[in-house]
């Protein structure tokens, strides 16, 4: 009989309780036997009983949280992309050697395991990232909270590569079973839309004319150390009518099911695009039904142990992510009076005190508006709120000017109403902040000082360098003693040693063994060598044109040129890497995505080149590729715009996992160069000032291009199709644009951008150099841990206090 059969067979025999329950939860929870067991029933067994484990902390806290009777963060957000889960929930347990050691014993490979989780990838980027981040924070540092989301049945599409052009097909993360969250069906709520309004008694009552049923699904997301945990709760839509039976034993099974998967639409898909704004009815039906869900929900909580509802801000704290839960206001104040009786200004000021607001962009395309006729239609009771709080809005504030107001030209502005209706707004860099304040709401800045906050971005340290890269996280806890994942700032204890060469030494292999295994995952997936002795030069984001990847690739182009003239002169290797999706109906990020990739082509079959510039752009950029690629950065491309990045998160991450930033004065950027300080950033580019001011020039991409001569090359051999032999003019109108219509700026920051690269090198080829800076990044990146944001959020916007 072999360990594993006994162990089935009798529990008490195992040497570890962790791999008792491994097997116990493989036999009766998965259903299988032991030697027919695959890596996925393996996973699923391992992750029932890391949940376990997860249970009891969530209990505990969520009884804490009731008998203290706390005051609760409610963070709504349509995207949550949290990624997987079992390692970081491994990691934060403290159990992740025990796990490795209990599927060794029955001979699984932990990693395979933890590699067969399919991402949670309810989001699109950086914003829902930043949700999941801030989830693991508030666990970690104790503030009660629960985030609301949907529950998506298809994340964001799966991006693969044909002749170079993205394909976009469904991600379907939960076709395989998914261990982590509780159906929760008792905990449902009625969610209406259209219908009309009718004034009865000086009451308004709104009688819906469709309903769906929001059901709830909990997710435990645990802090660092397991010392709490809180809850991410999504709605699943689902239809509020019983299935007609009726039609069905007609045998008119279609009609039968059609009112179900109306509903069931609302929860179907993300839509696949945060930076541009959605004028689809079932768009605005999503923001409504995550919020008024959740809403309902916070209510129902909150009068199940107390009966003042004005002092529900003494409770209640409610974060909008963004103005896609901004209907809060006004669907607060619908539940406050229709529901409960209040009267509309004191609805009004309790609203306002248990709402925040954070922007994310100044993006004119995605700021949310909706046509006055959509949004009366779809929510009648709410264009009245709406209607309501701007002229109460504008009798209060007389010196408001004619032309601001949350309705304007027969739209409903969600950024102003989300700013009217919160107690608080925030920009998510120092930049960005001021430029909210500058150009976004100047007139409602001056009106309500002190409003504006900044809130600089932060990523969880665990996720991102503690499970992501074990051999630096390794050689920290060597050099600085345990304890630096809930204490980023303790970081700034490596400063003295990044003087020894014993540590650089040490720094620059762990980055190497990275690197290698980096190298490894490509030419498997890929097909192509790279050396691990080169540059890893990474730009992974989503695909736009404010972040330029462009520029990247322009700039690559360049460089190919110079080394093909004099392969001989001593070049340092570099490898390229690009990894992102571009929405779906946005054709000039795809067009990037397809020169990318013809550019790699040739590139990559050049045997003048060879192991001197390789260019990788591996499909289907996530949050688990995020956490491949990054640890093995030598390079953090940040390389928008000035004054389009909001803030930007992965630079922060590359930045902890040292990583030296080449970029522009944009979003956190600012703060990271302040930081590490400049002889540790390759700095470039206009700054947002001068962008301005170089746009009023008309001819700025003409005389930029005029005078370099490696730009004017590069567009030339664009436009003689070398790199699209098979078709020469197809990159003519992207060359076009170039010449013409270069609103971000590509030429004018071309030559800055293509010296900078060469100081890149020249710190490079100095080893005490480059690695004293790439260990001072780390050093200094304490202040991007997110437990530093949400600490602000908490004293400065919560008024909640850790009940750790
Ligand atoms: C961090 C992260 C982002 C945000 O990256 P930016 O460079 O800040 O745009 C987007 N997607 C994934 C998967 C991430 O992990």
């Amino acid at each position: 009989m072999t360990l594993l059969d006994k162990a089935v067979t009798d529990l008490s025999v195992t040497p570890n309780l962790l791999q008792a329950d491994i097997l116990r939860h493989l036999t009766f929870t998965v259903g299988k036997d032991a030697p027919h067991a695959s890596v996925h029933d393996w996973r699923l067994a391992l992750s029932h009983a890391i949940r376990d484990r997860i249970v009891e902390p969530w209990f505990a806290s969520t009884r804490r949280t009731w008998a203290e009777d706390r005051k609760r963060v409610y963070y709504l957000s349509m995207e949550f992309l949290i990624g997987r889960i079992l390692e970081d929930a491994t990691i934060n347990l403290g159990l992740y050697d025990a796990a490795a050691e209990a599927m060794a014993a029955v001979g699984v490979d932990l990693r395979a395991v933890i590699d067969d989780e399919p991402d949670a990838a309810l989001g699109n980027g950086g914003l829902g990232r930043l949700a999941a981040c801030f989830m693991e924070s508030m666990a970690t540092l104790g503030c009660p909270a629960y985030g609301y989301g949907i529950r998506y049945e298809h994340g964001l599409f799966r991006q693969h590569f044909d002749h170079g052009r993205q394909i976009e097909t469904p991600e379907n993360w939960l076709a395989q079973a998914h261990p982590w969250e509780f159906a929760r069906p008792e905990s449902a709520y009625t969610v209406g839309f259209k219908g009309h309004v009718e004034s009865r008694d000086g009451r308004e009552i709104w009688y819906p004319q469709e309903t769906v049923t929001a059901e709830a699904f909990d997710t435990p997301i645990i802090g660092w150390q397991g010392k709490w945990a809180n809850t991410l709760r999504l709605w699943g839509a689902k239809g509020t009518t019983n299935f007609d039976l009726e039609r069905f034993n007609r045998g008119d099974y279609t009609a039968a099911a059609e009112p179900e998967t109306l509903a069931r639409t609302l929860s179907r898909v993300l839509y696949p695009d945060d930076t541009t704004y959605q004028g689809k009815e079932l768009r605005l039906k999503q923001e409504f039904f995550l919020t008024s869900a959740a809403l309902q929900d916070i209510l129902r909580r909150y009068l199940s142990s107390h009966s003042d509802l004005r002092a529900l801000p003494k409770h209640v704290a409610i974060q909008m992510n963004d103005t896609h839960p901004a209907i809060a206001g006004p669907e607060l104040i619908r539940l406050l009076v229709d529901d409960h009786g209040l009267a509309f200004d004191e609805a009004l000021t309790i609203a306002r005190a248990c709402l925040g607001y954070t922007n994310h962009t100044l993006l004119p395309e995605a700021l949310e508006r909706w046509a006055t006729y959509t949004f009366g239609n779809v929510l009648p009771r709410h264009m009245q709120i709406v209607e309501r709080i701007d002229s109460w809005h504008r009798r209060a504030y007389p010196n408001r000017p004619h032309y601001v107001g949350i309705v304007k030209h027969q739209e409903v502005r969600m950024g102003e109403l989300a700013f009217i209706m919160s107690h608080k707004v925030n920009g998510v860099s120092a930049l960005h902040t001021d430029l909210v304040k500058q150009t976004l709401f100047p007139e409602l800045n001056r009106l309500h000082p002190g409003r504006i906050i900044n809130l600089t971005n932060g990523v969880t340290p665990r996720r991102w360098l503690r499970m992501a890269n074990k051999p630096l996280a390794g050689l920290i806890t060597d050099s600085i003693g345990a304890g630096w994942e809930a204490d980023l700032d303790r970081l700034r204890g490596l400063e003295p040693h990044v003087e020894d060469a014993g540590f650089r030494e040490r720094f620059a292999a762990a980055k190497r063994t990275n690197k290698v295994a980096l190298s490894n995952w490509i030419g498997r997936e890929m097909g192509v060598r790279v050396s691990p002795d080169a540059v890893f030069d990474v730009q992974i984001k989503r695909i736009h044109e404010y972040k330029r990847q462009l520029l990247n690739i322009l700039e690559t182009i360049a460089h190919w040129h110079r080394l093909r003239s004099s392969p001989a002169a001593g070049w340092i290797p570099r490898v390229k890497i690009f990894g992102g999706k571009a929405a779906p109906g946005y054709a000039v990020a795809k067009e990037i995505i397809r020169l990318i990739n013809d550019v790699a082509e040739v590139v990559n079959n050049d045997p003048v080149t060879g192991d001197l510039l390789k260019i990788v752009y591996p499909p289907n950029y996530n949050v688990s590729m995020a956490e491949r690629v990054i640890p093995a950065a030598d390079l953090s491309e940040q390389i928008s715009t000035a004054g389009k990045e909001a803030s930007g998160t992965g630079n922060m991450k590359f930045m902890m996992n040292g990583a030296p930033t080449i970029g522009t004065l944009d979003g956190a950027n600012v703060e990271i160069l302040q930081e590490v300080g400049a002889e540790n950033f390759f700095l470039f580019g206009l700054t947002a000032e001068e962008v301005a001011r170089r746009r009023e020039d008309p001819d700025h991409a003409r005389k930029a291009i005029e005078a370099s001569q490696p730009l004017m090359d590069v567009l030339q051999m664009i436009a003689e199709g070398r790199f699209s032999p098979d078709e020469p003019e197809r990159y003519h109108q992207l060359v076009h644009r170039v010449w013409h219509h270069d609103y971000f700026l590509v030429a004018s920051d071309f030559e800055a951008y293509h010296v900078a690269q060469a100081e890149v090198d020249k710190a490079y080829a100095d080893p005490a150099r480059w690695w004293r800076m790439a260990a001072l990044n780390t050093a200094r990146s304490g202040f991007f841990s997110s437990d530093r944001t949400i600490r602000s959020y908490m004293d400065e916007i919560w008024q909640v206090t850790s009940a750790l």
